[in-house]
C-alpha cells in the first residue's frame, strides 16, 4: 500500500520516524509521499527521504503558509525541480477556509502563488499534489489554463461534479482517515460513488488521524484502517482496495 500524502517529515515523528517506518513495512505500507510546505523545509523533506528508497519526497508551497511565502521561493522551487527531481510539485493550491488566509490581498497572493507552481510542474513535466478547500471551482479553472499533466487532489471533500471534473483532468482523489468515521455520511456517500481507479489512500499524518486513534497523533501506520473503511463502503474485498489504489498511485506519481 501507498500512503500518498503524509508530512513524516514533521518534528511530530523527529522522536519516533524510525519506529513508526519499520511498523509501516510490518503492515504492508510500503512507500510514502512526503510533500513540502515552505520553502524553509525543503532540505528537511529531502532529506528525510535520502537513505530510504520507500520514501519519497513532492516540492511545494503550500496555501497555508502563503503570509511566509516569498517570489525567491518560486526560484528556488523551479531550480530544486530541474537538481533533485521531486515525485511532483506540492503541496500546492488554495485554502479559502481559514478565516485568516481569506483576507483579499492574501487571496490574491493564494491565486497568483498556486498559478506560478502549476507552471513550474508544466515545465519540469511532473504531476501536481493539491491541497483544497472551499475553492474547486477556482481550482478547476486555474488547472483547465495551466493544464498540468495530473496529480492528486489530496483529502478531496467536493461534489460529485467536482470529482467528474478532477478526473477528466487527469487527477486521482486522496482518501484519509475521515471515512473511518460513521459519521462522515456525505463523504463516505461521495467514496461509494467515485469510481476506484481515480482514488488513493492517504493519511495526512500526522492530521485527520482514523476513527481508530481518534485524538492521538495520526501515522501512516493507519493506512490499513483507511483501506478496510473504503473496501466496506464500496463492498469489494481489501485486497482489491489496496491494489487498484498503489496502481493508480504508480501511474499518476510516475515511480
Ligand atoms: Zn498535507
Amino acid at each position: 500500500m501507498i500512503d500518498t500524502h503524509c508530512h513524516l517529515d514533521f518534528k511530530d515523528f523527529d522522536h519516533d520516524r524510525q519506529k513508526v517506518l519499520a511498523s509501516c513495512r510490518e503492515k504492508g505500507v510500503s512507500t510514502i509521499i512526503i510533500p513540502a510546505v515552505s520553502a524553509a523545509t525543503f532540505d528537511k523533506t529531502i532529506q528525510s527521504c535520502a537513505h530510504d528508497n520507500s520514501l519519497k519526497f513532492a516540492l511545494g508551497l503550500h496555501p497555508f503558509f502563503i503570509e511566509e511565502h516569498q517570489p525567491q521561493d518560486l526560484l528556488t522551487l523551479d531550480q530544486l525541480a530541474k537538481k533533485k527531481r521531486p515525485i511532483a510539485i506540492g503541496e500546492i493550491g488554495l485554502d479559502f477556509f481559514e478565516k485568516k488566509l481569506i483576507e483579499p490581498s492574501l487571496k490574491e497572493k493564494q491565486i497568483a502563488f498556486f498559478s506560478k507552481q502549476l507552471i513550474i510542474a508544466k515545465h519540469h513535466d511532473l504531476p501536481v499534489i493539491i491541497h483544497n478547500r472551499k475553492a474547486h471551482d477556482e481550482c478547476i479553472q486555474l488547472l483547465k489554463e495551466a493544464q498540468p499533466k495530473g496529480g492528486i487532489i489530496h483529502a478531496f471533500n467536493g461534489s460529485i461534479q467536482h470529482a467528474e471534473k478532477y478526473i477528466e483532468l487527469g487527477f486521482l482523489l486522496g482518501f484519509g482517515g475521515m471515512i473511518t468515521f460513521e459519521r462522515s455520511t456525505k463523504l463516505r456517500a461521495l467514496a461509494e460513488k467515485i469510481p476506484l481507479n481515480a482514488m488513493v489512500l492517504e493519511t495526512d499524518a500526522p492530521d485527520m488521524t482514523v476513527v481508530q486513534h481518534k485524538g492521538e497523533r495520526n501515522s501512516p501506520e493507519y493506512i490499513p484502517y483507511i483501506r478496510d473503511a473504503l473496501a466496506e463502503i464500496k463492498r469489494v474485498p481489501a485486497k482489491t482496495v489496496a491494489q487498484v489504489t498503489s496502481e493508480n498511485a504508480r501511474r499518476v506519481l510516475t515511480f
